[in-house]
């Protein structure tokens, strides 16, 4: 099954294409990798998937529905996390879960699951209980993927989601993308750090100055490139 499906996509910001008639699919269960060089168009790209701004022309379908003019649908069963995300810093973690639950659901028992869901995700142990405004990097980093993934959407779009973590945190947002993908969902996401996507995503897109240069597994490019390591498949 077809989760995510771009389709001669096309960016202008005002004269400038920042995206030149891109296309690529994203099945069901499969975590896809964005890849390219600062201002390549990942984050436009994923921006367009997410509704938060509009498509110049192409389409974008997610599980068949249109972006467009679907939009509110689209937004039932996605979960966008932006790069800079931030959380309102003077609740506690669980306190801010249980806010962004309530947008999804008002019945009281599926807003304790979905909470409850979060703070497991979050993985912050009693620190679920402090003001955000005290938590590192790396646990607002967490809590942003727990909010992110305890909606169970259907299409996670995660931009750089482990960027500036430690590796120890870095290690842990990676298990939590694996893990959610498990019961057939599917995520997009983007980085830079080659190394991790080889670990994490089934399949990558190359994307330089909002085209697309390849798609493939890692494996696939590594071999097509000669390239003894997944970076070198870039110089
Ligand atoms: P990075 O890895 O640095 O986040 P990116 O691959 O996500 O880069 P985008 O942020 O999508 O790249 O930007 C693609 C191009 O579009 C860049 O040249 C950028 O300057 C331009 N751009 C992005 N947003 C706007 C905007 N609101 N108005 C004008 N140009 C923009």
């Amino acid at each position: 099954m077809i989760a995510l499906e771009v389709s001669n996509l096309v960016k202008k910001y005002g004269d400038f294409e920042a995206i030149k008639n891109i296309s690529f699919e994203v099945r069901q269960g499969e975590i896809f990798g964005l890849i390219g060089p600062n201002g390549a168009g990942k984050t436009t790209t994923l921006r367009t998937i997410s509704t938060l701004i509009q498509i110049t022309s192409g389409y974008i379908k997610v599980y068949g529905y249109d972006v467009k003019k679907e939009g509110s649908h689209v937004r039932k069963i996605i979960s966008y996390l932006p790069e800079d995300a931030g959380a309102y810093r003077n609740l506690t973690g669980k306190e801010y879960l249980e806010f962004v639950a309530k947008f999804f659901t008002k019945d009281k028992n599926s807003l304790k699951k979905m909470t409850d869901k979060g703070i497991e995700i979050a993985n912050l142990n009693e620190r679920i209980n402090a003001k955000i405004d005290t938590y590192s990097k790396g646990m607002m980093r967490k809590l942003l993927i727990a909010r992110a993934m305890m909606t169970e959407p259907k299409l996670a779009i995660l931009d750089e989601p482990s960027s500036g973590l430690d590796v120890i945190n870095a290690r842990e947002v990676r298990k939590i993308i694996k893990e959610s993908v498990n019961n057939g969902k599917a995520v997009l996401l983007s980085s830079h750090n080659m190394l991790e996507v080889e670990y994490m995503c089934d399949r990558i897109a190359l994307i330089n100055s909002g085209k697309i240069v390849e798609v493939g597994t890692p494996k696939e490019l590594k071999e097509k490139y000669q390239a003894p390591n997944i970076e070198d498949v870039f110089i």
